[in-house]
């Protein structure tokens, strides 16, 4: 293959809407590139990391599970994510080097860039990998507060002290307090999940619910908060900001964010 081109690997890889994501921008800005799904398996990873180092038409990948962490081993760390999110979602090359990075935190970030969350109180539901990254982006906002309610309480304990973050962890299912942003990071109400069993009557008229699972795109948790007229945001949301920032990352452009219905309609027919 002599064109250039990114991927995205994982184990099983054929959900991924990464391909159409980084297909749809690719053709809009006429690059010549092409984006494509790899299925690697865990003990593929390091011959594939070998492989693709030595292919100068690679322009790196975004890694899904459950090759977040242990990806880790065969890239070098500059910006110290094994420290902080100890997980890795997007690779790129650097001459011979193969960097690692993580894009999640900031996909996250950007489609509440515009609330002004210092000191407000953030209500947080999962304590795996992507509320890591989530509450690392907290605490990168000086957000007050942050309440962890977790099926394993003692994981989003240990999740709140490796941010430094005041707040409390809580079981799944406790009665929620009146904050300002409340993120489902957990895996339910993802298609085949159980549902996300959650009264959101205290939250104050003008709290933000914010979802990060896609599949559906409106949840029952989403649901609930436009019954109560309150503003959201939805997973693909996060799904096309973390996307965003490896494409820079991959092919040197911007993205074009101003087709992003399209995209959206793309993504959900
Ligand atoms: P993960 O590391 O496997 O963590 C799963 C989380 O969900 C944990 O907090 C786990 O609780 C909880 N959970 C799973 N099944 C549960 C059940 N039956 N009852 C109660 N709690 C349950 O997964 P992840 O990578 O963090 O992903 C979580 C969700 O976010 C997935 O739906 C994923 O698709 C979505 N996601 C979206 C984006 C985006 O860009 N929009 C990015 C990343 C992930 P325990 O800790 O108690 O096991």
């Amino acid at each position: 293959m002599t064109q250039l081109y990114a991927e995205v690997i994982g184990d099983p890889i054929s959900h991924s809407k990464s391909p159409a994501i980084h297909g749809f921008w690719l053709g809009q800005l006429g690059i010549d590139a092409d984006y494509r799904a790899q299925h690697v398996t865990p003990e593929g990873l390091g011959d594939y990391f070998a492989a693709r180092a030595a292919d100068p038409n690679w322009r790196g990948c975004n890694i899904t599970i459950p090759h977040k962490q242990a990806a880790l081993e065969f890239v070098t760390d500059p910006g110290g994510v094994r420290g902080t999110i100890g997980a890795i979602n997007t690779v790129i090359r650097d001459g011979d080097a193969l960097i690692g990075t993580n894009t999640d935190a900031g996909g996250f970030y950007a489609p509440i860039a515009g609330l002004d969350l210092a000191g407000k109180h953030t209500l947080v539901i999962g304590a795996g990998g992507a509320a890591r990254a989530i509450l690392f982006a907290l605490s990168k906002l000086g957000v007050g507060k942050v309440t962890v309610q977790n099926r394993n309480v003692l994981k989003a304990a240990a999740l709140l002290s490796s941010f430094g973050l005041k707040g409390d962890a809580v079981p799944l299912g406790t009665a929620i307090p009146p904050v300002d942003l409340l993120v489902n990071a957990s895996a339910l109400g993802m298609k085949g999940q159980p549902p996300l069993e959650i009264d959101l009557d205290p939250l104050p008229e003008d709290a933000v619910v914010y979802d990060i699972v896609y599949a559906p795109l409106e949840t029952r948790l989403l649901a609930q908060a436009h019954a109560r007229e309150l503003a959201t945001v939805d997973g693909l949301d996060m799904l096309i900001g973390q996307a965003a920032l490896a494409f820079e990352l991959f092919f040197g452009a911007e993205p074009p964010r101003d087709r992003d219905d399209e995209l959206r309609e793309l993504l959900t027919s």
